[in-house]
């Protein structure tokens, strides 16, 4: 039979390059896209000189041109960090609404399963905790999160668009906060800058009084989820990410507990919008997938900062 062949879109990010592994190691074709914006070609660099892995820099804005046959897409290229999208509003903005319609019309030229990254920030500062799928989510759209929120909540509408109008086979996964090796230190999310300023005795900074929530789950476990859910045939959002819920401050405690480190708290203004809670309600993803998360924030944390740890070396 011949290999099945999928397109990653930000398979140089964080999350499209540990896709490639995991599609590389299902001996599929896979072919990268990403314009290395906040992607990391360091991400990608093993699988070079793998004959089933083909790299394209392209923005996928425009026509994105695959020649050959294609089974799958991923859409997962777009900036994902709140300061990421900050300083670029108008590229995560175009990648999550002209990015999805390129995408969503190469998947129908080949017909190909199609399969968007979506986000937790669907459901904004959520009014309804857990957040299950069939709440529809408290979003600002003119405040500095909706860049990303609308643009996510945008390509949801043309993902479901493209599969009842031109009944594309789609999926759509709503991923929670996750975390793991290749994720840029300076990215400046919380897990990053509380273990690299733990490692380097720095302060750390939690953003308000620290007692909004998050739930974190290790990239492992996403990666299996996205992966049960492209090979299901559920149109339908779901939900992947770990229930485990803890307060940021109580979570920079442990990254400084985890590391060691001499480092104290310093509490800095909240950002705008920012949720004050978030957990996914995984029932869905359980009975339908037969899915759950594996790995505890313990032992996840201890494999990342032992990744952060050696990438701090090298610098
Ligand atoms: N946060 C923090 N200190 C930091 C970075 C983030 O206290 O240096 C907080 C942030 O305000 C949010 C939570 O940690 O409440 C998670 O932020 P992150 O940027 O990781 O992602 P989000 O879940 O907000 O998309």
């Amino acid at each position: 039979m011949k290999k099945k062949r999928i397109v990653i879109t930000g398979g140089a990010g964080f999350l499209g390059s540990h896709l490639c592994d995991k599609f590389i190691s299902e001996g599929m074709e896979v072919v990268c896209i990403d314009n290395l914006l906040t992607g990391n070609i360091e991400n990608i660099s093993h699988l070079f000189g793998n004959e089933n892995f083909q790299f394209i820099k392209h923005d996928v804005t425009n026509f994105i041109f695959v020649p050959g046959k294609v089974d799958y897409i991923l859409h997962f290229a777009s900036p994902a960090s709140p300061i990421d999208y900050l300083h670029l509003p108008i590229q995560t903005l175009k990648v999550g609404s002209l990015g999805t319609h390129k995408a969503l019309g190469l998947a129908k030229e080949k017909g190909a399963t199609f399969l968007l990254a979506s986000t937790s920030e669907v459901y904004g500062d959520p009014e309804v905790h857990p957040q299950s799928e069939d709440y529809w989510g408290n979003v600002n759209p003119i405040g500095p999160r909706g860049v990303y929120d609308e643009a996510k909540r945008f390509a949801e509408a043309l993902t479901m668009a493209y599969h009842r109008y031109h009944g594309v086979d789609t999926r759509i996964v709503r991923i929670f906060n996750t975390y793991g090796p290749r994720m840029r230190l300076n990215d400046g999310r919380a897990l990053p800058a509380f273990v690299s300023q733990a490692l380097n005795n720095q302060d750390v900074t939690v953003f308000g009084d620290g007692s909004q929530t998050r739930s974190f789950c290790y990239v492992s476990d996403q990666i299996n989820g996205i992966y049960k859910l492209l090979m299901s045939d559920i149109h339908e959002p779901v939900n992947i990410g770990n229930p485990s819920e803890i307060t940021i401050k109580e979570f920079a405690e442990e990254v400084i507990r985890l590391t060691n480190s001499n480092s104290k708290i310093v509490y800095t203004p909240l950002p705008v919008d920012d949720p004050k809670v978030r957990q996914p309600d995984i029932s869905k993803a359980k009975k339908l997938l037969g899915w759950e998360p594996k790995i505890s924030r313990e032992e996840g944390l201890k494999m990342t900062i032992y990744y952060f740890q050696n990438s701090l070396h090298k610098k």
